[in-house]
Parts: structure tokens; C-alpha cells; sequence
């Protein structure tokens, strides 16, 4: 199931919206201003992020600029009718599209399908995944350190992909849980530091390096040192 995070502080539009999109079948999260909306953007993995430029707190530029130090989520910029200025700095900013305000509701969704599309075009043929000197190809599936092969199993390989793909970024077990092994597992996170523990014995153990951190009951986070 696709998420998507709503960055508006007009309640009764981020409400609406939400319905609308939970309706698609999308999950949803919601926050009403800049700072508490980057912190989302910043502990969870998003599909994509709807995020409306005029903002207390941090406005939506800052919060652009910075969700893009860490990810190349799809964002689409919810902008004031005429400020054309906005839209120029939002979309040299990073943004992938914006919609002027009021809006319909189906023009949202449609723009929602396609950036969500173009993104996952985009990253069908990913580049290789780097850590230090891990390096992850996910086309071939080939996994190395340094010079030296690693073999994965497929669910090493997937776990270990989603980790690099959201690198330096806390992964909370139950988003592993979902996005691994999907909703038959619910509730089982134990699977998570399972699987957390073959991949350090693969790739950490006979290396002597240290990527994937444990985040004291939150989840797991592999980051440049
Ligand atoms: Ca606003």
C-alpha cells in the first residue's frame, strides 16, 4: 500500500484530501505545520508527499529543500492561485509538480498517479545502492564489500535494499515488517531482528565494519559513518 504524507495547516483540506486518497486506497499520515511535517518526512519512509507551501512555522520551501538532503521522495507542492514565484522556487527547489489551490479533486489524483509512476519508472533501474564499502546492484543482485561477493538470500537482499534506498534514515520495525514481508507477518518484528542479525553476520562480522545501527526501540538505520 502506497503512503503518503499531507503537510497542510488548513485541517478541513488536509481532512478532506485524506479521505479522499484513504478512499484510493492509499495510507496516510497528516501533519499541520512545517516542523512537525519534515520530522514525519524524516522518521518514516513516504511513497509521496503533498506538501502545502504556506506554512507556520517552516514553510514548505524550507521544508523541500531540506527533505531533499535525504531523499528523492516525489513531492507535490500545494500552491496559493497566482504566486508564480512559488511555484518557480518550488519546482527549481526539487519539487516534481505543484497544483494551485482549490483544486479537484480527480486533477489531485491524477497528478498523484503520476508522480508516483514516473518515480517508480525512475527507479526501476536503480543505480547501485552504496554504504562505505557495501555496494548493492539491484538490477544484477549482486551484493559486495569491497572487492568480495556476498551471497544474500531474497529476503536479505530486499531488506538490505530498502535500508540502502532510505539510507540514513530510522526505519521502525514495523515499516520493515510491512514492506518486507508484508501484512501475513503483523505484530511478528522479532522476523526483523532476525534478519537484521543474518545480515550483520554477512556483511559487518567478517568485514569488521559497522553500517546497520539499532535505534533503542524504534527499529534500524544503516548510515555513512
Ligand atoms: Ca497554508
Amino acid at each position: 500500500m502506497e503512503r503518503i504524507l499531507i503537510i497542510e495547516d488548513e485541517e478541513k483540506i488536509a481532512r478532506f484530501i485524506e479521505l479522499e486518497l484513504q478512499f484510493e486506497g492509499y495510507q496516510v499520515e497528516k501533519a499541520f505545520d512545517g516542523r512537525s511535517g519534515l520530522a514525519l518526512a524524516q522518521a518514516r519512509p513516504f511513497d509521496l508527499i503533498l506538501l502545502d507551501i504556506m506554512l507556520p512555522g517552516l514553510n514548505g520551501i524550507e521544508v523541500l529543500r531540506r527533505i531533499r538532503q535525504v531523499s528523492n521522495v516525489p513531492v507535490i507542492l500545494l500552491t496559493a492561485r497566482d504566486a508564480v514565484v512559488d511555484k518557480v522556487t518550488g519546482l527549481d527547489g526539487g519539487a516534481d509538480d505543484y497544483i494551485t489551490k482549490p483544486f479537484a479533486i480527480e486533477e489531485l489524483l491524477a497528478r498523484i498517479r503520476a508522480a508516483l509512476r514516473k518515480h517508480r519508472n525512475a527507479v526501476s533501474l536503480p543505480g547501485n545502492l552504496v554504504v562505505g564499502e557495501l555496494r548493492l546492484d539491484p538490477v544484477r543482485r549482486e551484493c559486495r564489500v569491497g572487492t568480495q561477493p556476498v551471497e544474500l538470500t531474497k529476503r536479505e537482499f530486499d531488506l538490505l535494499q530498502f535500508l540502502l534506498e532510505n539510507k540514513n534514515m530510522v526505519l521502525p520495525r514495523e515499516v520493515l515488517l510491512e514492506r518486507i514481508w508484508g501484512y501475513d507477518f503483523a505484530g511478528e518484528t522479532n522476523v526483523v531482528d532476525v534478519y537484521i542479525r543474518y545480515l550483520r553476520a554477512k556483511l559487518e562480522e567478517p568485514f569488521g565494519l559497522k553500517l546497520i545501527h539499532t535505534v533503542r526501540g524504534v527499529g534500524y538505520i544503516i548510515k555513512d559513518e
